[in-house]
């Protein structure tokens, strides 16, 4: 089945679809992007999605490029016309097409829509949960708005490279104080072995994941206490157990840190069991 796409008001197959070569997402990564995981065909979290892509928009002073509302029938149209029933939905919006000047085009152009979606493989994926992965640590080299959903990812593409260049699966960034931030596109948390369970606070210096803000009210429900503060990549290596999370992954449990096995080396029960619940506490529609 050929791949379909939805690029400024067109679905086309993937192998014909493209933007303008003066597409500021293209030429200065001047766009912001969400992805959505599909469970069932529906998507999920999707209110919460569009609240922090308007928010990504407001703060680059890109236009909404069109009612939230239509946007989601979009979203929808792609992930069926893809026959998408586990994987994610991927929406990008860009400042749109200019000729080549640093400053926002004067007057205004229209943003730039695509969307694409693909499948996951949900036994894969659970295969990988059951067994763990592993992350490295690696110097925070991002702009400090990192808030903002930007498609500007060159330093986590690099980051994420070194960790397949190391065996691992994800990269932790450490902050110039010495504090695990995030992973390169993941929240990092761990949990203590007197059961806390830690994450930076969402104030500055990660972004805000729809995953992660879920799973807050998962561990409120299961009377775990959280609490939002900085780690080191020492007290992670110290911890009982350790997880990522993120829309296409939901919660992935971490057993080693830059070789360092975290607990006994395998994924802890408390993370498999956010897993678990996830998405009796997600918004699906
Ligand atoms: N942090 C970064 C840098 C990310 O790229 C992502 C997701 O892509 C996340 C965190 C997790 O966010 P969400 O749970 O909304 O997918």
């Amino acid at each position: 089945m050929s791949r379909i796409a939805y690029v400024n008001g067109l679905y086309q197959n993937l192998s014909d679809a493209a933007v303008n070569v003066e597409d500021r997402g293209y030429q200065f990564a001047d766009g912001v992007y969400e992805v959505c995981e599909i469970v069932g065909g529906k998507m999920v979290d999707f209110p919460r999605h569009m609240a922090r892509l308007e928010r990504s928009l407001r703060e680059l002073r890109i236009a909404t490029p069109m009612a939230l509302t239509s946007l989601k029938v979009i979203m929808q149209e792609v992930v069926r016309r893809n026959r998408i029933s586990y994987g994610i939905v991927y929406l990008q919006v860009t400042r749109g097409v200019a000729h080549r000047d640093h400053g926002f085009p004067s007057p205004d152009v229209k943003p730039s829509v695509v969307v694409t979606a693909k499948s996951l493989n949900f036994a894969k994926n659970q295969a990988a949960a059951e067994r763990g992965v592993k992350v490295i640590t690696t110097a925070e080299n991002r702009w400090p708005r990192v808030d903002i959903k930007s498609v500007g990812l060159l330093p986590n593409v690099l980051a994420r490279q070194e960790a397949r260049d190391k065996g691992a699966y994800e990269a932790w960034y450490v902050d110039d104080k010495g504090f695990v931030t995030e992973g390169a596109s993941c929240n990092a948390w761990i949990i203590t072995k007197d059961g806390r369970v830690i994450t930076k606070s969402a104030e500055r210096g990660i972004l805000s994941g729809i995953t992660r803000a879920v799973l807050v009210e998962v561990l409120a429900s299961l009377q775990l206490k959280l609490e939002e503060r900085n780690f080191t990549p020492k007290e992670a290596a110290d911890a009982a157990e350790a997880f990522v999370s993120s829309a296409s992954q939901i919660v992935m449990p971490v057993i080693s840190i830059d070789g360092n096995p975290i607990g006994n080396g395998k994924p802890g029960p408390t993370a498999l069991r956010l897993r678990q619940e996830f998405h009796k506490f997600a918004d699906i529609a």
